[in-house]
């Protein structure tokens, strides 16, 4: 089974330190989109007949704001998907949303409209740390979001945060978790600041108008993440997502666990499984840029950027790089049947060298990283890479 990706890229503001692709733009372009997802859709089937006759067991609308197009016109675009896919039953099918782009009305038409999961970014409980990362939302607006996301039928629900913020301390992270535990979701993803460079938050620490926190504090977050949030019930699943047993996100699995992903809309990632042409997978990778978009569908081709056609080694690279990434690990033996090929040696050399300076642990032909190098796990995924 395969997942289907959508990128909408729009936001009703930027915030501070956002490096995905997403747009402010006009209510000409977010009507014209919906219509430009469905020919990218056909191009695909054109160009993929098999990839398209596989059915999708998760369908995720990601961003930029999925909720800054209206709820009909998601729904629209979940059947339009259905009209052209195969969907399973039972398949998973989530929306990220953002406190104050949703009402309860909307939440309703969602989950009607056949959404199951919805992945809220709270960030941050904290109105001074929202106003630092340049939300557009406020604590109460995140409250009500998950009130009514509850209310509204959705059982299943995730919550998004960050940590390391500037300006946050220990203390301001311990009330975050709490105040996340308190609000009852199914699922918690905890991820660290990164400033990227280009954002207004990293113009804001090279000016030295902001500091990041010491990085040992920063350690001991996520330290306090992993406790607080194993104490509530939540067991961690990868590196930076904790899940109440069978929350889990399905889709996100697939890219950890690297199974086929279709990805539609700028900017976004896919990797294909076409039978007799990419054994190993055929990546793709359309452009960051709406316009380029536009202008490839309307050429009637995919707007793909780039496209890889992997080989053994890259498989085998990806599956380590991604599947260390989850807390079970990897099985070896289960990648060398997938890749059909053994370990190339260059990686073989390097997880001897991992295992035996005791960064990765091996046990039973499964490789994993130990728990306490899971938020230092850079260090070892790029020695692999
Ligand atoms: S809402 Fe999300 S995608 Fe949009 S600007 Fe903020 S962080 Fe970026």
């Amino acid at each position: 089974m395969r997942g289907i990706y959508i990128h909408v890229p729009f936001c009703v503001r930027k915030c501070s330190y956002c490096d995905f692709y997403s747009v402010e733009t006009s209510s000409h372009t977010k009507n014209e989109f919906p219509d430009l997802l469905a020919r990218e859709m056909d191009l695909f089937r054109d160009r993929f007949p098999e990839d398209a006759r596989a059915a999708a067991d998760t369908v995720y609308f990601g961003g930029g704001t999925p909720t800054v197009l209206a709820p009909e016109a998601l729904c629209g675009l979940l059947a339009t998907i259905r009209d052209r896919f195969p969907v399973a039953p039972g398949a998973e099918v989530t929306a990220e949303t953002n406190p104050g782009t949703v009402s309860t009305e909307d939440l309703r038409t969602l989950r009607k409209g056949g959404f199951t999961r919805i992945s809220v970014g709270v960030q941050s409980f904290s109105p001074t740390i929202l106003r630092t990362l340049g939300r557009i939302h406020g604590v109460e607006d995140a409250r009500k979001t998950i009130r009514d996301a509850r209310s509204t039928g959705f059982d299943s629900l995730g919550i998004d945060l960050i940590f390391g913020i500037p300006g946050q301390t220990c203390t301001d992270w311990e009330e975050d978790l709490e105040r996340t535990v308190a609000s009852l979701p199914d699922h918690v993803s905890a991820y660290a600041l990164a400033p990227e460079t280009g954002t207004p938050l990293h113009a804001s620490l090279s000016r030295g108008e902001l500091k990041m926190p010491p990085d040992d504090e920063v350690a001991e977050m996520y330290k306090t993440a992993r406790r607080t949030l194993a104490n509530a019930g939540y067991r961690q699943y990868e590196i930076s997502n904790f899940a109440r047993p069978g929350h889990e996100s399905r889709h996100n699995v697939k890219y950890w666990k690297r199974d086929g992903v279709t990805g539609f809309g700028p900017s976004a990632h896919g990797l294909l499984f076409p039978p007799g042409r990419a054994p190993h997978g055929l990546r793709t990778a359309t452009p960051p840029s709406l316009a380029e978009y536009r202008k490839g569908i309307r050429e009637g081709r995919l707007p793909w950027a780039d496209t890889l056609v992997c080989g053994p080694e890259e498989a085998w690279k990806e599956a380590l790089i991604f599947g260390l990434r989850m807390t079970e690990g990897v099985d070896l033996t289960e990648i060398e049947t997938i890749s059909g090929s053994p370990l190339p040696d260059p990686l073989r050399e390097a997880v001897n060298e991992l295992v035996d300076g005791g960064k990765l642990l091996r046990e039973e032909g499964r490789l994993r990283l130990p728990g306490e190098l899971l938020f230092v796990s850079n260090e070892v995924l790029q020695r692999l890479a």
